[in-house]
């Protein structure tokens, strides 16, 4: 019945109890056994195993009978993957009428936590504060509370109060929803329409899909069709998680479940998409998600060019898990045939190209990242730039224009000074500056080129791991910047040119050679590395080249020695592209990545 269903998701910052209290509420009232509850939930690689690739987005449908002894259906849909991506979030909580915020009350508010909940409150979610881990000493609510209602500005009174270790507080918490989240509204007698909130590929199932019932009904062996694609299919099966995978023959009005319709081949993106019945279509599909564009681009290339088919298909494949994975061709005279590839964030590129790797058995070198630019001719044309490479010549260019964004800083107010001193050194601009009683807000404006550095690390490191960011896109900028390229005994890499600003050049370059000169290894000749800018060359530096062979260390020694020294070399040349005659392993590219 829908008046008894209830769909929320739980958001947090980052250790906050998200995972700990979705698996309190599986425990408490969901279809697994002492037994499996131990193996299945606390061991999510057996979950992992069982949905197919990857359980990002996971939805879990449990049932609970409350105090006045009535049954309800509770989806909860836990925010997927990297939850530093407001986008993830985002979808979850299309899905949803309400959404838990939880706030560790040790730590209290952090930055996700103000992120994630204005997401929730924007979509017109029921927000209910959970303030979690009260069974630690140094927990306190009351303060917790405070926070809440200052910095975030949400009435936290009411705020259920709890721990997901001990199970204290988790029964008020299933009643704060049952009684403050409203049911899903539509009925099961409309045309249907379900929203997909996520898909992954399966090698046997195909296409798996998470949905929503927005209206009407979904019937296992009807024919369906894509309102956005218009292609039509038969559906295969459809269900629930409970978490396991239970078939089911309907999915009813405000239900959220799995489809599977047999689709093996992938041309278009799915995620977004609405659901309608061929026999009874509905007259509009639902708005689907805000696309998101990426922040950062990178040039992905295999090591083996024999790989490139391969990681072609593995792309199209992983990018309808995760649609704001943007991907092209590029060509590369130093890397060959690959993928301009543009994600999110470099938490994002690090997790896609371990992915790559992982699940489908590539090796990969990738470029710095870069963000994207956007300059202005002399003939007042506007062109946006994701690759250094592709920056027009210098006489050409009337204005270059950076991304900037808008960062908030949650900090303990000790460390105040050094983040403002972190936050100078990074070409930015304060906005505001605010005390509560135990942190401070600090707004700043950064440039993004900035951020993707190792600023996130930096923070960490002078808050002694207080401070949380949370950033996005504000606006593109007037900035005096520079196309740097490299050249390895007198070439021009072209996979190795950087943008860089025009302050610091002289020195930024030195250092950034030095960096590279760290990287790769000795070779039987001179390296030389050198830095230009147009044809000027402003910094250069020499590996010397290797005096001994490395098996003559060996020479009339043991041959297991030998071997394992062999093999030792072997490891090492993973992830290494040989550039002419010259190896280059991936950390020369991430060099501009390691400066500081
Ligand atoms: P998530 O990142 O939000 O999913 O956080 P987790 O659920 O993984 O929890 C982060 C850490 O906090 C883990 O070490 C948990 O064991 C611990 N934790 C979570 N809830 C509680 C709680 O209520 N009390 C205590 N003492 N520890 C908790
Ligand atoms: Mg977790």
């Amino acid at each position: 019945m829908i008046k008894n269903i209830r769909n929320f998701s739980i958001i947090a910052h980052i250790d906050h109890g998200k995972s700990t209290i979705s698996d309190r509420l599986i425990q408490m009232c969901g279809g697994l056994s002492e037994r499996e509850m131990s193996e299945q939930v606390l061991d999510s690689m057996d979950l992992e195993k069982e949905r197919g690739i990857t359980i990002k987005a996971q939805s879990v449908t449990i049932f609970y009978v409350s105090q006045k002894k009535e049954r309800y259906q509770l989806n909860f849909i836990d925010t997927p993957g990297h939850v530093n991506f407001s986008y993830e979030v985002s979808r979850s909580l299309h899905a949803c009428e309400g959404a838990i915020l939880i706030v560790d009350a040790t730590q209290g508010v952090e930055a996700q936590t103000v992120a994630n909940c204005y997401t929730a409150v924007e979509l017109g979610l029921e927000v209910i504060p959970v303030i979690n881990k009260i069974d630690l000493k140094t927990a306190n609510p009351k303060q917790v509370k405070e926070e809440i209602e200052d910095i975030i500005g949400i009435n936290a009174i009411d705020a259920i109060e709890c721990s997901g270790k001990t199970g204290v507080g988790i029964i008020n918490l299933l009643e704060s929803i049952i009684y403050n989240i409203p049911s899903p509204r539509g009925n099961n007698e409309e045309s249907l329409r379900a929203i997909i909130i996520d898909s992954w590929f399966d090698n046997y199932m195909g296409v798996v899909s998470l949905i929503r019932i927005k209206n009407g009904q979904l019937k296992k062996g009807e024919t369906i069709q894509f309102m956005n694609t218009n292609k039509k299919y038969t559906v295969e099966d459809i269900g629930i998680f409970t978490p396991k995978k239970i078939s089911k023959t309907t999915l009813f009005c405000g239900e959220v479940g799995w489809i599977i319709c047999g689709i093996k081949k992938i041309n278009n993106i799915i995620v977004g998409d609405t659901i309608t019945s061929v026999k009874f279509p509905a007259l509009n599909p639902l708005p689907g998600f805000k696309k998101v564009k990426p922040q950062i681009y990178a040039g992905v290339f295999p090591t083996d060019a024999n790989q490139y088919v391969i990681f072609k298909e593995a792309l199209k494949k992983l990018s309808i898990n995760d649609s704001s994975l943007f991907y092209e061709i590029e060509q590369s005279s130093a890397l060959g045939f690959g993928f301009r590839c543009g994600f999110l964030g470099l938490l994002h590129m690090e997790i896609v190209q371990s992915r790559l790797e992982r699940e489908y058995n590539l090796n990969l070198i990738s470029t710095a990242p870069s963000v994207i630019y956007e300059i202005l001719l002399t003939n007042n044309q506007i062109i946006k730039i994701d690759n250094p490479n592709k920056f027009p010549k210098l006489n050409i260019i009337k204005e270059i224009r950076e991304p900037i964004a808008k960062c908030i800083i949650l900090s303990p107010p000790d460390y105040v000074g050094n983040i403002i001193v972190l936050c100078n050194k990074k070409r930015s601009k304060q906005i505001s500056i605010t005390y509560y009683n135990r942190q401070v807000s600090l707004i700043y404006e950064i440039p993004m080129s900035e951020i993707i550095l190792n600023f996130f690390d930096e923070l960490k490191s002078v808050s002694s791991g207080y401070a949380s960011l949370e950033y996005e896109f504000h606006k593109f900028q007037i900035s005096n910047l520079v196309k740097l390229d490299i050249l390895i005994n007198s070439e021009k890499v072209d996979a190795l040119s950087i943008i860089i600003h025009k302050k610091n050049v002289q020195y930024q370059s030195r250092k950034l050679i030095e960096k590279m000169k760290e990287s790769i290894p000795r070779h039987q000749f001179d390296v030389i590395i050198q830095a230009s800018i147009g044809n000027q060359i402003i910094a250069r530096s020499t590996i010397k080249q290797l005096r001994k062979n490395v098996l003559s260390k060996c020479y009339g020694g043991d041959i297991s020695r030998k071997k394992k020294l062999l093999k030792k070399q072997k490891i090492g040349k993973k992830r290494m592209k040989k550039i002419g005659n010259i190896h280059i392993p991936q950390e020369t590219f991430f060099s501009i990545l390691n400066m500081d």
